[in-house]
């Protein structure tokens, strides 16, 4: 397959938002091939790393982390205005803007429309995409999700089925399912999502950035948002 790669000539500042299983880290990579000038910002890989580092923002994360809880809003502007300015992105001095050639996908940030608020007055985002798969396909999509738990080789039965049915390519061995693949985990997942992201979509949308992707697979997706992009930004 030839390699597509388009450049960006108005700086893209974007965020995807979608349902746990639509396929946004698919997309991520995807967008971040098709233009290499995009850069992905991700705030759980950027929290992880100060855990790990010990910083003192990291201490601070590390419970509510931990617990499976949002860290405060405080910590997570303060996180990702700092990677801006060490990208030499925003300058140091505070109320700069963003230089003009930055372009970048947030992801896992912003989480609430208050989060939306405050990044608005830090760097104004101007696309921002709803990834769209109805629930039911997500769903059967999960359903057929075996694993072979010592390699975490993943198969699905509807696209990737192992060559035995219920056993491992490699090795032979049984496949099972994760528990937390189990429909009514997904279920729950997914009503938590519609409520949380509500007030997210609607600020987007006041401000007039939001679009909408559907598509039953990625690969319905991919060049919708692709076409979209060079549109708005090539
Ligand atoms: P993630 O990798 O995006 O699932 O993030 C891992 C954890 O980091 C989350 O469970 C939260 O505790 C924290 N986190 C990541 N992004 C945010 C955010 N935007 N607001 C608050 N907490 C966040």
């Amino acid at each position: 397959m030839t390699l597509v790669t388009r450049q960006l000539k108005k700086a893209a500042r974007v965020i995807l938002i979608g349902a746990p299983g639509v396929g946004k880290g698919t997309q991520t990579e995807r967008l971040l091939t098709r233009f290499p000038e995009l850069a992905s910002i991700s705030s759980g890989d950027l929290l992880r790393e100060n855990v790990r580092r010990k910083t003192s923002l990291g201490l601070k994360a590390e419970t509510a982390m931990q617990a499976g809880n949002l860290v405060p809003d405080s910590l997570i502007l303060d996180l990702i205005s700092s990677e801006f300015k060490s990208k030499g992105w925003l300058a140091k001095s505070p109320g700069a803007s963003i230089s003009p050639t930055a372009s970048f996908i947030l992801d896992g940030f912003p989480r609430t429309s208050v989060q939306a608020s405050s990044l608005d007055t830090l760097v104004p985002i101007n696309f921002v995409v709803h990834l769209v798969t109805p629930p039911s396909i997500i769903l059967s999509r999960i359903a057929s999700r075996w694993v072979h738990e010592p390699s975490g080789r993943v198969y699905n039965t509807d696209f990737n089925a192992p060559k035995v049915p219920g056993k491992d390519d490699i090795t032979g061995e049984p496949l099972t399912q994760r528990e937390d693949d189990s429909l009514e985990t997904w279920t729950q997942r997914l009503h938590k999502f519609e409520e949380t992201s509500r007030a997210l979509l609607e600020h987007y949308d006041r401000k007039g950035c939001l679009w909408r992707a559907e598509g039953n697979t990625s690969d319905e997706i991919s060049p919708k948002l692709f076409a979209e992009i060079e549109n708005r930004f090539c």
